[in-house]
């Protein structure tokens, strides 16, 4: 008898989770741990501010999924994991002290580091949580003019609700009559071609946020705020009436101080998903360390490879997956369109670009599947 632990309820602790309990026989115990049983479905909260859909829609409660396919789940806080001792320290929660396992999945996703920006606590507005997304929104709908500033800050990883926040206020504008009173700034670290990966992809983006009047400024380090003005590296003074940040991201502090993250916290590991020099550690999700924009589908496909090899470990089997790094995503909004974009991030091979109203459509069917299948 194998004991399981798996890290974090998002997409990666979620689908390993799932993988494994259809993979290995009922005599192996898997066990979820997670701060928080509701499972957030990230790729709506701009649906959210937006008006475009409720809570409800965004944020469902895991539990009873995971009990129906024979998975624990206890909800508490991870502190630390111990490689070495095979443990992992659980505080503030149903189950308090440490636990131990035979292979662990960690999946605790990627920590908003905006100790980073000065003045990013007291000013800054963004989207990623439920409640900031829901702030965010009530701030939009009492903005009428001035500037709009969108922006990733040095470090951030998350391009696409930038660009999906953008689109949807120039959409919002225009249709109460209002767009000529506002402004709209995307403030990047780096260049619309080394955040897409692919010069026509850029293009492409470029062409669209021409299209609506929304001004790119690349290669803009925002280092602090004040009330009203973001203060770039550069000595820069960028003036806002409405601003939503991406906070430098780093990885999960859990994983920390035991010799297998890099100097960003980001877990290194294989692309059988394990960790080098622990065998029986695996780490999926945004807290890896592996290059380019952390995204959803990455999440998933990374613990279904884990999922693959653990279970195969289990058995005493070699690796039978291994990950292959690519970018995919849907900008919804772009005019009435989705901008679909494919890139492979360990290849030269150009992107794979689309712009239709289908790919806006497939994203939000993708929400309901996800919903169905896990509530
Ligand atoms: C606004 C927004 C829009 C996005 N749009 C897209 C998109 O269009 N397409 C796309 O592919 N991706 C998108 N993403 C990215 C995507 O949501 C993430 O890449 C994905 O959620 C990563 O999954 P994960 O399982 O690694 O981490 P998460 O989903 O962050 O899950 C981590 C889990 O661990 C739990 N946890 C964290 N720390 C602890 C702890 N110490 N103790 C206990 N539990 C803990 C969390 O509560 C959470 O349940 C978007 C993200 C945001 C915020």
């Amino acid at each position: 008898m194998a004991r399981v632990l798996i890290l974090g309820g998002g997409f990666g602790g979620v689908v390993a989770a799932e993988r494994l309990a259809a993979q290995l026989s009922d005599e192996h115990q898997i066990t979820l741990v997670s701060r928080s049983r509701n499972f957030v479905f990230y790729p709506a909260l701009v649906r959210l501010a937006f008006g475009k859909c409720e809570q409800s829609d965004v944020a469902f409660d895991l539990r009873h999924a995971m009990l129906n396919r024979r998975i624990n789940f206890i909800e508490a806080e991870v502190a630390r994991i111990d490689p070495f001792e095979r443990t992992v320290t659980i505080a503030h929660g149903e189950v308090e002290g440490k636990l131990g396992y035979d292979y662990l999945v960690f999946a605790l996703g990627r920590r908003l580091a905006t100790e980073r920006i000065h003045g990013f606590y007291e000013h800054a507005q963004h989207l990623l949580t439920v409640d900031k997304a829901i702030k965010f929104g009530k701030a939009i709908k009492t903005f009428k003019e001035g500037r709009a500033v969108f922006g990733q800050c040095p470090g951030a990883r998350l391009p696409v609700p930038v660009y999906e926040s953008s689109f949807a206020l120039a959409r919002l504008l225009e249709e109460k009559g209002q767009r000529e009173s506002v402004r709209i700034t995307i403030v990047s670290p780096t260049t619309l071609e080394s955040e897409l990966g692919d010069a026509a992809a850029a293009a492409t983006l470029r062409k669209a946020l021409a299209d609506h009047e929304i001004e790119f400024l690349p290669n803009l380090s925002i280092e602090s705020l004040t009330e009203n003005a973001a203060i770039t590296s550069s000595g820069d003074r960028i003036n806002f009436n409405l601003l939503m940040l991406v906070p430098p991201f780093r990885g999960s502090s859990a994983a920390a101080y035991v010799g297998i993250t890099n100097a960003e916290d980001y877990i290194n590991v294989d692309s059988t998903m394990r960790v080098p020099g622990h065998e029986r550690l695996y780490a999926v999700g945004d807290c890896v360390n592996f290059e380019g924009p952390k995204m959803g589908h990455m999440a998933v496909r990374q613990a279904e490879v884990a999922a693959a090899n653990l279970a195969a470990a289990i058995e005493g089997h070699e690796p039978v997956s291994h990950y292959q790094h690519e970018m995919r995503f849907v900008i919804e909004g772009v005019g009435g369109d989705g901008l679909y974009l494919r890139k492979d991030l360990w290849t030269d091979e150009p992107a794979t670009v689309s712009q239709n109203r289908f790919w806006s459509w497939a994203k939000r069917v993708q929400q309901r599947y996800w919903e169905h299948s896990h509530s």
